[in-house]
């Protein structure tokens, strides 16, 4: 199902009656992430849903960076997340957000609600705090230092901004109610004492706001009229609720939750892909087999599959997990439809065509795609010697192997019928060599003598072509759920997550294909320069994703 015609999901429901309502004049949504890590793919349902959403009714979509947590923040991150949202095909609306805007205003509602009578300096140190919390079945206890002076509370207020105290000294806490049912209503921390630089602000605060303090008011600051966040969150609105209720906020926003896209076969938490890249299990956030978008990107994979997957996906509050096979699908077909066609021998094996005149050389003609002639048309140099695939050779075949077999036949892909001779051997017995002949007037024909080959496989040119790497790729873990119930991740890797192919020679088309040109490699898969390690004069090749989904047989 295309995106036009699928019907509406739960939030464009609930949007659509609030602008036939005149609940809103127009809506107004944003993604915020966290500069602490690159985006992933569950990242990508986030954007996918606030920005689409913003298109689909005519609305804006922020992009806010929620940057309360200096020490696990870095520019490096924003300028990725920027890249990232942009090569998914989305913009944002007027200038990039960052939560650091609001600082000042942040401080200043602070300072409000301690004058109000709801937010007090508290001294209790982490443990302490823990104990007067309660739990799920108890009640917690008032801290001593709620029923501080106002004066008192602006004053020590004060002094945490100025930096007279060490972290964790003390905190500011709103005054809500300490036997809430909901712990997120139980004095919460709206401001700590961070003695950290921050990316945005420098040295200017050493006091940082909690995101649940600073979200909601980000929201309330920019207009957000729809909220859109994922489940977890569903208990904290009470508080986002409260905070816009008590401050003199611009506008009125509101929270809703939707459920988390998880994809089996893979992590998905910035915290545990960052640990892949820190212990060097990856080569980078953006290494082809990492979730990210980045490594997604790096991979092969296109904007227009990740947003069909994401679509497919479906947005709903029901906790599920999706299939990466579905991902898998999308590109597939994507790249089936899209891709060009290019041959290129992953094992070379030597063919001498023994009846072939050695000073001879034909152009032979093969189209850039199946049905689509927009793709125009590639030139294939033919002669006496050629390279097909190691795999594609054997002295004696069954009936099962439809390839070359001495004293068969084989069609060579949109060039001549061969028939195999001779197998020549190394003195350890290994084939080095087939010698084998053409049969005439076969390109683009049956053979005059009725005799139809078995199969059909690839070559190369043996003197013309394009020497390159490939890097084949398969899923990172071996398990499908590898961080279930507390799992260590790291235990199921899977060690043949890449195989690098160095010797692996290429039809001439591919000297002059650029990054994030994609091809079907005929009989092998799909595959793209890597933007990383891929050089004109020495390129390197990513499988994006092979022909067809062998995983559930391997496993
Ligand atoms: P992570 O757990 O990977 O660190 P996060 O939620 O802490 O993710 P944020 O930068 O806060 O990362 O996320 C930005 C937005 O993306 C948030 O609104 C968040 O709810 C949403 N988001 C994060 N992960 C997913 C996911 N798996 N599915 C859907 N939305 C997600
Ligand atoms: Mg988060």
């Amino acid at each position: 199902m295309t995106e036009t015609t699928r019907p509406l999901n739960f939030i464009e429901k609930l949007i659509k009656e609030d602008l036939e309502n005149g609940v809103v004049p127009s809506i107004q949504t944003r993604f915020p992430p966290e500069p602490n890590g690159y985006l992933h793919i569950g990242h990508a349902k986030s954007i996918c849903l606030n920005f689409g959403l913003a298109q689909k009714f005519g609305g804006q979509c922020n992009l806010r960076f929620d940057d309360t947590n200096p020490e696990k923040e870095d520019e490096e991150y924003v300028d990725a997340i920027k890249a990232d949202i942009k090569w998914l095909g989305f913009e944002w609306s007027g200038d990039v957000h960052f939560t650091s805007d609001y600082f000042d205003q942040l401080h200043q509602w602070a300072i409000y609600l301690i004058k109000e009578g709801k937010a007090y300096v508290c001294d209790l140190d982490r443990d302490q705090a823990r104990a007067y919390r309660g739990s799920l079945t108890e009640a917690g206890t008032n801290s001593p230092f709620r029923e501080r002076s106002v004066e008192e509370n602006l004053a020590l207020f004060e002094d945490m901004r100025l930096g007279k105290f060490e972290e964790g000294a003390c905190s500011l806490r709103v005054k809500i109610d300490m036997a809430s049912p909901n712990m997120h209503l139980r004095d919460p921390i709206i401001y700590r004492i961070k003695k950290a630089s921050h990316h945005q602000t420098g040295d200017k605060w050493c006091i940082y706001p909690s995101y649940d303090y600073a979200h909601g008011q980000g929201d309330a600051i920019e207009g957000v009229t729809h909220s859109i966040c994922t489940l977890e969150f569903e208990e904290h609105r009470p508080l986002y609720n409260w905070f816009v209720a008590n401050l003199p906020v611009p506008s009125t926003p509101h929270q809703y939750e939707f459920s988390r896209l998880n994809v089996n076969y893979t992590v998905t938490s910035k915290r545990k892909l960052k640990q892949l890249v820190d212990e060097k299990v990856v080569d980078a956030w953006n290494d082809p087999r990492m979730p990210t978008i980045s490594g997604m990107r790096r991979r092969g994979y296109t904007p227009e599959a990740i947003r069909e997957f994401i679509d497919k996906a479906g947005v709903s509050r029901n906790e599920g997990i999706v299939d990466v096979s579905m991902l898998e699908f999308a590109i597939r077909e994507d790249l089936n439809n899209n891709a060009a066609r290019a041959m290129c021998v992953l094992k070379p094996l030597k063919v001498t065509l023994t009846n072939y005149p050695e000073d001879k050389q034909e152009m032979l003609q093969a189209p850039g795609h199946p049905s689509r002639d927009d793709l125009g048309s590639r030139e294939l140099p033919f002669s006496r010697e050629l390279l097909i695939d190691e795999s594609d050779f054997q002295e004696t075949g069954n009936k099962k192997y439809k390839r070359l077999v001495i004293g068969k036949r084989v069609r060579l892909r949109n060039a001549y019928i061969i028939e195999a001779d001779e197998a020549v051997k190394d003195e350890a017995g290994n084939i080095i060599e087939v010698r084998a002949r053409i049969i005439e007037n076969t390109v683009g024909n049956d053979p005059e003598d009725g005799i139809k080959p078995k199969g059909v496989i690839h070559w190369v040119d043996a003197a013309e072509n394009v020497d390159c790497e490939v890097r084949l790729y398969d899923r990172l873990f071996n398990d499908p759920a590898p961080d279930a119930g507390g799992k260590d991740y790291m235990e199921s890797l899977n060690p043949n997550s890449l195989e690098i192919l160095s010797h692996c020679k290429g039809e001439l088309s591919l000297a002059q294909s650029g990054i994030e040109d994609r091809f079907q490699f005929e009989r092998e898969g799909y595959f793209t320069q890597d933007s990383r390690y891929s050089k004109p004069e020495a390129l390197v090749f990513n499988r994006v994703i092979g022909l067809r989904d062998t995983w559930e047989k391997q496993a």
